[in-house]
């Protein structure tokens, strides 16, 4: 697994609501889609702030889009809200133990995860991470705009696949609007001025190659 951490939040002088580890060849996906992904919910359930590798569960309905994607050479990158870290439920040490333990089960399906962004801030947290309405914190896109940042990729062409309105309102700011869910509430949502709609997960992974 070749990510670089580009912020870690336990560096001095480093954004400490933000987690960015990028693929180190980040570049290679310029022009590129990108599949998003949002995690708890998505690639492992959500058994409420998974915070511990014992906790995580993979949904097995995700591997063949990650795999379609890591084939075909769009980046898979994760955007995940991490609203536990602050309200102190847990730490970005237990956020890297978990993605570590995300990586080592994808593997062992043979897929891979290109670009992980965690967002740390939530307005009902604790000093420095209580920021209401953080600009990377989803249902803003700047977790999306900074991925298109480090790797150049094409938005307009890029899917994204959430289980709450929050993660699809971001994938629009940012110009994402194929949107998929596993989640049966989330299907046939309507979203922003075009309206776009929620499709099946099962339907993400023929759009992608
Ligand atoms: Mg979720």
């Amino acid at each position: 697994m070749s990510r670089r951490a580009i912020n870690d939040p336990r560096w001095p002088g480093a954004d400490p609501g933000l987690w960015i580890e990028a693929a180190e060849d980040a570049v290679r996906f310029a022009g590129r889609p990108a599949l998003f992904l949002d995690r708890d919910g998505v690639i492992n359930e959500d058994t409420g702030y998974p915070s511990r590798p014992e906790h995580i569960r993979i949904l097995e309905d995700i591997i063949e889009p990650i795999r379609r994607a890591n084939a075909t050479g769009w980046p898979v990158v994760v955007v995940t809200n991490q609203s536990g870290v602050a309200q102190g439920l847990f730490g970005w040490d237990d956020f890297a133990d978990v993605t570590a333990h995300i990586d080592a089960e994808l593997a062992t399906r043979g897929a891979r995860l290109d670009l992980v962004l965690g967002c740390g801030y939530y307005g009902q947290g604790r000093p420095p991470l209580d920021v209401a309405d953080h600009p990377m914190r989803k249902p803003n896109p700047g977790m999306f705009v900074e991925a298109g940042r480090l790797t150049g990729l094409d938005f307009g062409r890029s899917l994204m696949v959430g289980d709450r309105e929050s993660d699809f309102q971001a994938a629009m700011g940012a110009g994402v609007s194929k949107l998929f869910s596993p989640a049966a509430d989330c299907i046939g949502l309507r979203l922003g001025p075009l309206a776009e709609v929620v499709r099946p997960l099962a339907e993400a992974a023929e759009l992608i190659g």
